[in-house]
This record gives structure tokens, sequence and C-alpha cells, in this order.
């Protein structure tokens, strides 16, 4: 008689892709994955969201156990489609809240497949062609940015935090040779504006540096690092003895776009580095997570604008160019395919000038024995991960192939332009004003004001001059209540799902200035939806109480 286990092992197997061909498992397969989506779309109404907000119950998830039989595949189908509940449609035309892009089903389906055959990207021997697409992808994204392929070379990480990281190491190794065997010895200092992301504290601390061995430099109205101030910190660390890890030069800020001048970056590097003779030459690393993706314009012909984009929008993509051309010129560079490259996430990678400077990060071979005796491509020996997924690979492999570069072009190009029609349409009214209006990006940042205000002097006096306090305090509320007016209006189904930015920026007195936020990622957005915004916003003022 077959012992008990044996029957319950049979159900089990139903729920595993067979792996021999059998056709009729494998439609039961694709059958289970239909059922899954269609229970998503049971979930899609009006509002840009799926189903209806559900206020997570933290309590009872600290209470969850494991279930002591298993279930069939439909069971816990329907259990994880339970957890989709309340989640934004990213890729909705009404979603315009924040820099997370709608995957492509493209790239949904390279995740697929990579997830089925799990690959693992330490070795070769266990991803095979996958290890291939990674060094593709390294190419590809070289020749994008302008890296001579035959000396670069590009790895996949946790995240667009992963790629500074890499960058960092491998700067502070420059600077501080055998801190990978024997820890860090020396006073040695991380710079980055204002506006760069805020993985640079973690960095900083997570490398050992410490987080007060962070250096902040002051940005200009522009959101770009303000390279006086830069200098003049980098001579104050290297006169005192310090040494530089690296210097981060952001390519496109999470929330504005703010594009730093990574060619007097580059020059000033060069310039310190020769006058003090030092021994090394401080790592530059670009994070243009967000920005590398413009680099697909860097030969487009702005004059006769093949695309027929409007010249607005063609002004904006040569202003982006103007910086993001230089990407080149930095020694390492962070790319998040899970931003500008509409891909799930994490798919992020870190792109070097010289492959060599990976040596710095090699282990002695003898501390890995088991893993890595044959195959050629080995990133193990010198990753931070042991394990890597062949997922975002995938799916990042899969948008470049699908769109190239004509198909970001036009992606990107439709985004800039609905950005710049919304600023055109804010602006068209004397009540609501851009705060970002010379930016570049895909992102407004606009504020609202009470009728009868006058906008054209009012921002200048709430930004320099401390009389204004009150006001600007009071606008800031203003804009607060104008803010969950829309959202209450998106939920309802009426509108558009925005943002609310509490620091746009800070005044010279050193208060927030507040204002509303609109992310533009879904190529659905038309301009329909871009009259809705400012439609609504017109509403919003009608009916809420300047005081509140
Ligand atoms: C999002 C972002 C990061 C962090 O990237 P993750 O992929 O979220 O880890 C770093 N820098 C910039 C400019 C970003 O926008």
């Amino acid at each position: 008689m077959p012992s008990p286990y044996r029957d319950l092992l049979d159900k089990i197997r139903l729920a595993f892709p067979r792996p021999v061909s059998d056709k009729v498992h494998d439609s039961y397969f694709v059958h289970s994955i239909l059922r899954a989506l269609d229970r998503v779309d049971d979930l899609k109404t009006e509002v840009p969201l799926l189903g209806k907000p559900v206020e997570p119950d933290y309590d009872a998830a600290r209470k969850a156990s494991l279930r002591t039989k298993a279930v069939s595949i439909e069971e816990v189908t329907a259990e994880l489609v339970g957890y989709l509940q309340g989640m934004p449609i990213h890729g909705h035309p009404r979603f315009q809240e924040n820099v997370i892009p709608p995957p492509s089903i493209a790239s949904l389906i390279g995740i697929l497949l990579s997830a089925l055959y799990n690959p693992n990207l330490c070795w070769d021997a266990h991803s095979r062609l996958i290890a291939l697409a990674e060094v593709e992808i390294a190419s590809i994204a070289a020749r994008l940015v302008g890296y001579d392929p035959a000396q670069s070379a590009g790895l996949f990480t946790f995240g667009g935090t992963g790629t500074t990281l890499y960058g960092v190491k491998i700067g502070l190794e420059k600077a501080c040779p055998k801190t990978m065997s024997e820890g860090i010895r020396e006073p040695v200092y991380l710079f980055a504006s204002e506006a760069a992301h805020y993985c640079k504290y973690n960095i900083a601390s997570w490398l050992g540096l410490g987080a007060n061995r962070f250096v902040s430099i002051p940005c200009d109205q522009a959101n770009e690092i303000d390279l006086t101030f830069l200098e003049h910190r980098l001579r104050e660390v290297i006169e005192q003895g310090g040494k530089i890890a690296a210097i981060i030069a952001t390519m496109g800020s999470t929330d504005a776009f703010g594009l730093d001048n990574l060619e007097g970056i580059v020059a000033l590097r060069d310039r310190l580095a020769a006058e003090y003779k030092l021994p090394y030459r401080p790592h530059v690393h670009a994070d243009a997570v967000i920005g590398w993706a413009w680099s697909v314009f860097n030969d487009y012909n702005i004059d006769a604008n093949p695309l027929g984009f409007r010249r607005r929008t063609v002004r904006a993509i040569a202003g982006a160019c103007r910086r993001l051309r230089h990407l080149h010129l930095a020694d390492s560079i962070g790319i998040d395919y899970h931003k500008t490259g509409f891909v799930p996430y994490v798919s992020s990678q870190i792109l070097l000038k010289n492959r060599e400077d990976l040596d710095l990060l090699s282990r002695d071979p003898e501390q890995m024995p088991y893993l890595y005796h044959f195959g050629a491509y080995k990133p193990g020996m010198f990753t931070l991960e042991t394990s890597r997924s062949g997922t975002g690979i995938m799916a990042a492999l899969a948008n470049l192939r699908l769109l190239g570069q004509e198909g970001l072009q036009v992606m990107l190009g439709h985004l800039v332009e609905m950005a710049q029609l919304l600023r055109e349409y804010l602006e068209g009214y004397a009540t609501t004003t851009v705060l970002n209006r010379d930016n570049v990006g895909t992102v407004t940042i606009f504020r609202v004001y009470p009728p009868n205000v006058d906008t054209f002097t009012i921002k200048q006096q709430e930004f320099g001059d401390p009389a204004y306090r009150d006001l600007l305090h009071k606008h800031n509320e203003y804009n607060r209540r104008i803010s969950a007016y829309l959202h209450d209006e998106a939920m309802a189904g009426r509108g558009v799902l925005l943002s609310l930015t509490d620091c746009y920026r800070l005044t010279s007195y050193g208060e927030p200035i507040v204002g509303l936020k609109s992310f533009i990622l879904s190529p659905f957005v038309d301009e329909e939806h871009i009259q809705t915004v400012v439609d609504k916003v017109r509403e919003a003022q009608a009916k809420v109480p300047v005081d509140g």
C-alpha cells in the first residue's frame, strides 16, 4: 500500500510546470495564469486603482502562521489576487503620482521566461545564455552613453542604490587601496549635491565611511550642483589630509529632474588631482538611473525634428541632452531600467567605463572553492550578491529589443510633450504657477493660489522676503487642501491622482515651499487627461475655502 504522502505528492506535482512536454498540463499552467489575470481584470473600474483601497491590518498580519494543509493553485491564486486590492494602476493615464513606470508586455514575458527556468547569474554555468544577455545589454548601454564597449563592463544589481554603491565602492578602493582586505584606516569622504538621492547616506554608512563623512553640496535654482561650492569643499578635504571616495553627479534627480554639470565636475576633478598631485584620481559616478534614457536623443536631429514633436518638447529634449551627452566622461554610471525603461522592479545596471575597475573588487578565488571551477563568465567573483536573478536582465533586454532607439524616443518624447502641455495649460491661468518651469523632464511641480493673488510677484516674494513668511504658510496650507480635494475626487473616479511635495525647495529664509506634483510616465496619457488636471484644479479653487 502506498504511503499517504504519495497521494499528496501527486496533487502537489500538479502545481509545478512539467519538466517534459505535456500539452494537457501546459494548458492547465497557461489557464491558471489566465484565471489569475481574469480575476485582476474584475478589479478594474473608473478609478486608477485595482478594486477598492483597503486599510492594511498589520496586527492581523503579525499573527499570520503557516497553514497546515496544501491548497490548490486556484485557491492560492484567489488569495494572491486579493493582495492587489487598492493597488494603483501605474500605467493608467489618470495616475500621475510618482516615478513608477508601467511595465510593457514584452518585459513581463522576459520576467516569466527567466523565472520559469530560474537562471542564477553568479556564474554562466547556471545561467547559460542569460549571462550572454547581461553582456549584450552592457554593450547596448555602453554605446548609448558613449562608452567604448570593448573597454567597459555592465552588471545588474539590486536597484539604483546598488549601482551607486558599486560606484562608490570602486572609488573607495582607488582612493584607499586595500580597504577590501584591511578595511578603512583613514578619513575618506563622499560628495554629492543636496538634491542627490538619499541613498548617499546609506552608502556612506554601510560602506563604513560614516554618514557624517558625506559632504552635501548646495544646488542652484535649477537643482544643479553648485560647482564653486563643490570645489571649495573638495579643497578643504584634500588640504586637511582627507581622501575622496567619490563624487556623485546626479543626472536626473528623483523629484525635479535636476541635471548636474558632469563635464564641469570631471574637469574640476582633473584640475584638482593634477594641482595636488593626488596619487589617485577621485572617482566620478553618474547617478543616471532616471536620466540615462534621454541618451537615445543624443543624435536626434533637433532642427529637422523627424518625429514631429512640438517645439517646446524639442527644446526640453535638447536641454536634457546638453547635460546627458557628457555621461561618457563619468567613471561609472547607474541605470534603472525599472524607472525610465518601463520594466518591473528590480532591473538596475552598473556600467563601468573601464572593466579593469572590477579587479579592485575581486575576492581571492580560494575563498569560493565550489562555484567557480569552470565556465567562462563568473561575475560572482566580484559581485556583492551571490545569487543574482535573470528577471531584471530579461525584462530590460525585452524592452530594449521591443522599442529600439526610435521607440524609446517616442515614449520619452511623448511624456515630455505631455508634461510641457500641462505646464502650458497651468500657466494659462492667473492663479496657478509652475515652480519648475525651466525643467526639461516629465515631472511638473506647481502651486495653486487663491483668487486675487498676483502670481506675477508672489513667487519671488514668498521665496526671498521673510516678511511673507505667514502668507507662505497660509498658501502652503491652501495647497495641501487643494491636494486633498483632488485626491478625494480622483479616488471617486473623477480626476487624476497627483501627489504633494512637502518641500519643493526651501525659501531663502529656510521655509519649505509646498507644491503639487504631476509625474507623467504612462504612454496612455493624452491631452484630455492634461485638460482634466487643469479643470479639476479650477474646480478645487472654486470649492476649497481660502482659510481652512
Ligand atoms: C530612484 C533613485 C535612486 C534609487 O534607486 P532604487 O532603484 O530605488 O534603489 C537613486 N538615484 C536616483 C536619482 C533615483 O531617482
